[in-house]
């Protein structure tokens, strides 16, 4: 069957879409094994002669929508315009169809939604639809006919992923990016023991209860045959390589010797969740489990092993204040991250962050436009807008956002909010 895969997704820093993603990867493998024919294209935003394109070559049989979480106004206008112009069936999956899939069965022209892990429920699904021969319920898609809403149980998690074929990147234009960024990502495993209450993780994690293990590695052979198959295959160029490499971590769980271990691995770059100097908001708002101690103590041992670090928060978070954000300037200030990503705060749909949101009447009325806009998804009555973009602005001046962020994009891109602020 001729596939075209809608990969809606939001707009992160200008980079290209589509954009590589692990699970989307195998996905794509596990439809070609089986002989689909497959187009890729990205969209961060209703582009319509990008979509009238995509779809004159490949003269699809049937549309797959990838759709992030926070980009279901753009699903939304996108599958209209398939719906009245192109008139072919439309299958969702992605973050937003498995945190709320009645939503998602709502899109034009949807005619079914596959939740959380793909690789069973919309591989079989799509045989099924090839050939309907292949059974009635297929577990983890939900479906809308004329008989009412089909709600089928999750599949079993896949626990051995070695068992997965490694993950398409061709379709993802990956010698590009490759040429572009000289890293490669690859993603080891699926599930995160954590449970950070502004993550999506612990909602999944919950609706595959008793379906299976929920943190899975792969063995490190898949890994490295991954890794030697990546560099074979874009050998053309010539800084495609493991080695030296950059990982997240959690500062809770670092000390010493694990940063001189990562050290003599390679790694050269550490990315930390800091999120907020706030106890109450990094531990009773989003259950992160860490102290400020622990945050200083890890910034250091990464130093000490001479690893570079890269502070990841959110400002205008559920109980910040003007307080709250002069602290959390004042902690970056002592443990002195090379790199800071200050982000607005978005509550992620389906986490307990939102719920508390929600529960105290803090969500933005704008909704996603909020997230699209570099601005905050909630209202706090203690932390005017002004005073977070504020905040922003001062930090995105003070540190830079990436390894070789010129001061004249930090400068560009604080005239560019002040210009986006005032229209
Ligand atoms: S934000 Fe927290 S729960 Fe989510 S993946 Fe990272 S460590 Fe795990």
């Amino acid at each position: 069957m001729r596939i075209l895969i809608l990969q809606i997704l939001p707009d992160v820093r200008r980079k290209p879409a589509p954009r590589f993603e692990a699970q989307l990867g195998t996905l794509l493998s596990l439809l070609g094994q089986r002989g689909h024919e497959l187009s890729l294209v990205g969209l961060t935003r209703v582009e319509l002669s990008t979509l009238k394109t995509a779809v004159a070559p490949c003269l699809p049989q049937l549309i797959y929508a990838d759709i992030h979480a926070v980009c279901a106004a753009v699903a939304r206008r996108s599958l209209q315009y398939i719906q009245e112009h192109e008139f072919l069936p439309v299958v969702v999956g992605g973050s937003l169809a498995t945190l709320d899939p009645a939503a998602c069965l709502s899109l034009p022209g949807v005619q079914a939604a596959a939740i959380g892990e793909p690789d069973a429920s919309l591989v079989t699904y799509l045989e099924r639809v090839k050939d309907p021969a292949v059974g009635q319920v297929v577990y983890g898609v939900w479906l809308r006919d004329e008989s009412g809403l089909a709600r089928p149980q999750l599949p079993s998690l896949v626990e051995d992923l070695d068992s997965l074929p490694l993950a398409e990147r061709d379709l993802f234009d990956y010698a590009a990016h490759v040429r572009r960024t000289g890293e490669i990502e690859i993603a080891v495993g699926r599930g995160c023991p954590q449970r950070c209450a502004y993550c999506v993780n612990r909602t999944v994690e919950r609706l595959y209860a008793d379906r299976g293990m929920w943190v899975r590695r792969r063995s490190p052979e898949n890994v490295l045959d991954e890794i030697r198959g990546l560099r074979d295959r874009y050998a053309g160029a010539s800084s495609v390589r493991f080695l030296p490499f950059r990982c997240h971590l959690r500062a809770n769980q670092i000390d010493e010797p694990l940063c001189r271990r990562l050290a003599q691995a390679g790694c050269r770059v550490a990315d930390i969740e800091v999120i907020s100097a706030s106890d109450l908001i990094r531990n009773d708002v989003f259950a992160m489990d860490l102290s400020n101690q622990q945050v200083a103590a890890a910034f250091a041992a990464l130093r000490a092993a001479d690893i570079r670090t890269r502070a990841i928060v959110y400002l205008g978070a559920p109980y910040e204040s003007e307080a709250s954000l002069d602290e959390l300037i004042a902690l970056l200030h002592r443990v002195k991250p090379d790199l800071v990503d200050a982000r607005a705060y978005y509550p992620w749909p389906g986490t307990g962050a939102m719920k508390l949101a929600h529960q105290n009447g803090w969500l933005h009325p704008r909704g996603e436009e909020q997230y699209h806009t570099d601005q905050c998804g909630i209202d706090m009555p203690a932390c005017r807008p002004a005073v977070v973009a504020a905040a922003l602005k001062r930090l995105r001046g003070e540190f830079p956002a990436e390894a070789g962020d010129p001061w004249w994009r930090r400068w560009t891109q604080s005239l560019g909010q002040v210009f986006q602020r005032k229209s």
